[in-house]
């Protein structure tokens, strides 16, 4: 039997629900099918150490999703569905090898006192960067939330340009142009105020000398600091619980442990989708797909569906390098060198200097296991300490950037490596850390193989699906001519990670798609 909807969205991540969402609250019937055992993508938490301990699993910072228009707008039903927020206003912070730390706050005279007391001159620097951020974060932040191309766009683009004048138009020029090493060297003095901005470029696959890759970390520091970092109380699931909580009360459905394995195309037209089971269901109106472009044009779509520049685009899109992840539930807070305040932070990161991510990066590229990677080790307790029984700790760790697949002898790859890298992780922890061994009560190690393994759309490993240099970004991301959600079959429409704005949990590619569809008029019948 063929089941009818009037739109069927592939996969449940943050993005297939938000467009599931969108579409339901207008009258459509929406079904999502989600291959895994449970919705969220890369947004889950789960007991993975002990009872009790509940650890976000992939992602966890919610800024982006906090600063979506999608969250402006559906706060409320958030909330009655059993969504909150629990926020630090300490939000990251970089360790030394010699036994300090600097550490950015949401008050911003304590970072600058701080900074210049090591420093002056990285005083005067940040100082500068604050207020370069005054100055060009209203256009960034307005470009990276509306769709690409579009006349609000061009609207966004000019005014910015009428408003900033020649000066400021050289300098957000600059800025885009430049890579994240340019920019620190340019405002400040010493490595290890560097080190508090650079590191946010790995978080996407930006080394520190990937030319346009200062943008996202300059971003991310002065956001942070003057908002600080947020996660969801009682776990990134309540999160996902309550956009499916919306979803059904407006009559959506949502299938688990199923995978879509074609889209149907009929006269050039997206007319449903097929799944594993072997049932085949019928979309009336739209058919919206959060995968991969490579698994869009290899997997989904047979070659007469797509013409064959498209297919090319997609096929050749790019992965960034793959990701880690430790999930540790500890007896005590971590014992840091640099003195009780770090373990205050949400997010301290170790690698320690833009140099040793540099080095980092190439490795990871080149196929090698970075010595030093960076460590981004996440205090979700000590945001959020509804997460864990009294007395209890948990450290989420990321360790990036990788290789998607490990070099071993026996070539058995990352299932072969993870544990013995995992042992590389703790050392360097231990180094910063002393005595943090004796603390551990569980540990779960997830490699960028085990990654791919519970979401296709982390390929390698590539916590964001897909590159975010220039090549593929903006206008480029997926591919040019689809960065407005549309595919090039009638009816397709392609959103999440892999399109503009990319990676991270910002909203913005499913409900701009599902506004879009609502806007061309292709009403419920
Ligand atoms: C370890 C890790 C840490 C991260 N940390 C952060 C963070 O702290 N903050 C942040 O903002 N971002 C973070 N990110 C990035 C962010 O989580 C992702 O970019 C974001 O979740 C992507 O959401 P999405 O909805 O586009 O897709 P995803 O969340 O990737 O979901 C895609 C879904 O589609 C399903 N699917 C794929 N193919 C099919 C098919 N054929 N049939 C059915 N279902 C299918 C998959 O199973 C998956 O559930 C992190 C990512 C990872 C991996």
């Amino acid at each position: 039997m063929t089941e009818r909807y009037d739109a069927v969205v592939i996969g449940a991540g943050h993005n297939g629900l938000v467009a599931a969402v969108t579409l339901a609250e207008a009258g459509y019937h929406v079904l999502v099918v989600e291959a895994a055992s449970e919705a969220g993508g890369a947004l889950r938490s789960a007991e993975l150490t002990r009872p009790g301990y509940v650890h976000d699993v992939f992602a966890t910072n919610l800024n982006l999703f906090l600063g979506s228009a999608f969250y402006a707008s559906r706060r409320g039903a958030l909330e009655r569905h059993g969504f909150e927020v629990a926020a630090s206003t300490r939000p990251y912070a970089s360790a030394f090898p010699d036994g300090t730390a600097l550490g950015v706050t949401t008050d911003r005279d304590e970072t600058l006192a701080e900074l210049g007391a090591a420093s002056p001159g990285d005083a005067a620097g940040w100082r500068e960067l604050d207020a370069l951020f005054d100055r060009l974060s209203p256009v960034l932040f307005r470009t990276y939330a509306a769709r690409a191309p579009s006349w609000e766009l061009a609207r966004v683009g000019l005014g910015a340009l009428r408003s900033a004048g020649p000066s400021g138009t050289v300098a957000l020029g600059r800025l885009l142009l430049s890579s994240c090493r340019e920019l620190v060297d340019e405002y400040l003095v010493t490595d290890k105020a560097k080190a508090l901005i650079a590191p946010w470029g790995l978080h996407l696959d930006f080394g520190p000398d990937v030319a346009g890759g200062a943008v996202f970390p300059f971003l991310e520091a002065f956001a942070d600091q003057r908002g600080g970092m947020a996660v969801a109380k009682g776990g990134a699931r309540t999160l996902v619980d309550a956009l499916v909580g919306v979803l059904r009360a407006h009559g959506g459905e949502l299938r688990t442990a199923t995978r879509v394995t074609r889209v149907s195309v009929r006269d050039g037209r997206a007319v449903g989708v097929e799944l594993d089971t072997g049932e085949r269901v019928t979309a009336a109106r739209a058919v919206v797909a959060g995968v991969t472009p490579t698994s869009l044009a290899g997997d989904l779509l047979g070659p007469a569906d797509l013409p064959g520049p498209s297919r090319r685009a997609l096929t050749t899109y790019r992965y960034g390098p793959g990701t880690m992840m430790l999930h540790l539930s500890l007896s005590a807070p971590v014992p840091w060198a640099a003195g009780e305040r770090l373990a205050s932070f949400a997010y301290v990161h170790l690698a320690p200097y833009v140099d040793d991510l540099a080095r980092a990066y190439a490795d990871a590229l080149a196929g090698r296991l970075p010595a030093e990677p960076l460590l981004v080790v996440g205090q979700t307790s000590a945001v959020d300490p509804t997460r864990v029984p009294d007395g209890g700790h948990m450290l989420w760790v990321q360790v990036r950037p990788l290789p998607a697949t490990a070099p071993t002898r026996r070539r058995g790859g990352w299932d072969d490596a993870a544990p013995r890298y995992a042992e590389r992780v703790m050392r360097k922890l231990e180094r910063y850390a002393p005595g943090i061994g004796e603390l551990v009560t569980g540990m779960a190690v997830l490699s960028p193989a085990d990654l791919e393994r519970q979401n296709a759309n982390l390929v390698g490993g590539d916590s964001l699906s897909g590159s975010m240099h220039l090549r593929q970004n903006f206008l480029l991301r997926p591919a040019w001519g689809m960065s407005g959600y549309r595919t090039p079959v009638r009816d397709l429409w392609m959103i999440g990670a892999s399109t503009w704005p990319g990676g991270g949990l910002n909203a913005v590619s499913g409900y701009q798609a599902a506004q879009r569809i609502l806007r061309r008029g292709r009403r419920p019948r």
